[in-house]
């Protein structure tokens, strides 16, 4: 055990208003002789920030406008509080790389985390990684920062950090408290567990017709309308296997999706002898973000236990790739790699957001993302640049599809 884990950590919660954000200070107020918060960030939400920032007392909170953060710095005084309010996305990248903070939950949704989780690789702070949007994006540009910058990256994402939980047992070819990214020897696949989401058993015909509202009700989980989104056409999962991938060191063809209705078993890792470990908990964030939060150690994370006389039974199926084609799209740009990740993620973003503001049916969200993949040429992803041409690219190939009705 080494000693610097047991002093007070200092952490800022990136998208700290998020349902990942607010999980994550749930965890932290159990345990205030470990941890203090450093930085708060929201992208909009003044109210629930200014509550933060009276609980937790952050040195800095961090918004996205100048007009927000007037408006909280108002707030703050007011109400006595010595908080500093900096806003726009270099004061995220400052806060994430401070001298101060040791330790970022990265909790932003979306391309909008790439930049500030960057910055705490390079800077080589212990990235607490939920945003797999940034590293499905950056891919090994993203490996590469943390490994030159000396960070240490753990999933947070409870597929990725039951994985690297079913590994530790195996760290006999690692140094103590090595990052994940290396696997260990040994390991003949990875399975990723998916719920299925609210649409497991809609027909084609009537996913025609869902709703916003009916693709963020999750049967398990409680989260962000874009990941809930996500999760209701399984490119939530297709995001994951190639965050698996490059989390896990792993090619496409070793990680694999498996449909368990239940979300007890949060994924499994077979070695080579047969073996399948899997690690098993009630669908609650708080477990796998204590458990990134405390590592190597185990710290009380507020979730009850689980009770697998009351759950029963475990079931497990393969997934349906004709009604959720996103899952296959996320395969092929995985296996193509360079820009083919970046692209698949600008598209969907820009599809979910349309489905989200009614402009899109749900069926034509992975129409609109094979479109824009079908009209790509992969190139290398050696630079911030390339990543973020190709993710430009994609916003407005998406946006000149949703116009069109070319994916129709
Ligand atoms: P959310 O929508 O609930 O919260 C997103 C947070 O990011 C908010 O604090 C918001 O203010 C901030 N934000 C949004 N846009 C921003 C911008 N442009 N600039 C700065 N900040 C911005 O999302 P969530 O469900 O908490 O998910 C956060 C991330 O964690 C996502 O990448 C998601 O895939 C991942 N994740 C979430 C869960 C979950 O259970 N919610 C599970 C696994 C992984
Ligand atoms: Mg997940």
């Amino acid at each position: 055990m080494t000693s610097n884990v047991s002093q007070t950590m200092q952490i800022a919660v990136l998208g700290s208003t998020g349902s990942i954000g607010v999980s994550t200070l749930d965890v932290l107020q159990r345990h205030p002789e470990r941890y203090r918060v450093a930085a708060l960030t929201a992208h909009s939400n003044v109210t629930r920030l200014f509550e933060q920032c009276m609980v937790h007392r952050p040195t800095f909170a961090v918004v996205s406008s100048a007009t927000h953060a007037q408006k909280l710095t108002a707030d703050l005084r007011a109400a006595g509080s010595a908080t500093q309010v900096l806003w726009g996305e270099q004061a995220l990248c400052d806060v994430a790389a401070h001298a101060q903070v040791d330790t970022v939950m990265a909790g932003i949704v979306g391309a909008a985390g790439l930049a500030s989780t960057l910055a705490a690789a390079h800077a080589g702070k212990r990235i607490l990684l939920a945003n797999k949007e940034a590293l499905v994006m950056s891919g090994p540009l993203f490996i590469k920062a943390v490994c030159d910058g000396g960070a240490t990256l753990i999933p947070v994402d409870s597929e990725h950090n039951a994985i690297f939980q079913c590994m530790a047992g195996h760290r006999s070819a690692r140094p103590e408290n090595q990052p994940p990214q290396v696997r260990p020897a040994g390991v003949r696949r990875v399975l990723l567990t998916a719920s299925g989401g609210p649409f497991l058993r809609t027909s084609y015909d009537d996913l025609r017709n869902v709703t916003p509202e009916q693709a963020c009700a999750h049967p398990r989980w409680v989260m962000g309308r874009k990941i809930s989104v996500d999760s209701a056409t399984l490119m939530n999962k297709g995001l994951e296997l190639i965050e698996a991938c490059l989390l896990f060191n792993l090619p496409p063809s070793q990680v694999d999706v498996v449909v368990h209705p239940q979300s007890i078993v949060h994924s499994l890792v077979e070695y080579l002898d047969g073996s399948m470990l899997a690690q098993l908990g009630n669908p609650d964030m708080r477990t796998p973000i204590a458990h990134a939060l405390g590592w190597p150690e185990r710290i009380a994370s507020g979730v009850e236990s689980l009770d697998i006389v009351r759950a029963g039974r475990l079931d497990f199926e393969a997934p349906d790739l004709e009604r959720f084609p996103c899952l296959k799209l996320a395969r092929e740009a995985a296996e193509a790699g360079g820009t083919a990740p970046a692209v698949l993620n600008a598209a969907n973003e820009v599809a979910v957001g349309a489905f989200l503001e009614r402009r899109l049916a749900f069926v034509e969200i992975p129409r609109v993302i094979g479109a824009v993949l079908a009209q790509h040429s992969v190139r290398s992803a050696d630079s911030l640049q390339d990543v973020l041409r190709a993710d430009e690219w994609a916003r407005g190939a998406a946006a000149v599809t949703l116009g069109s009705g070319a994916c129709a």
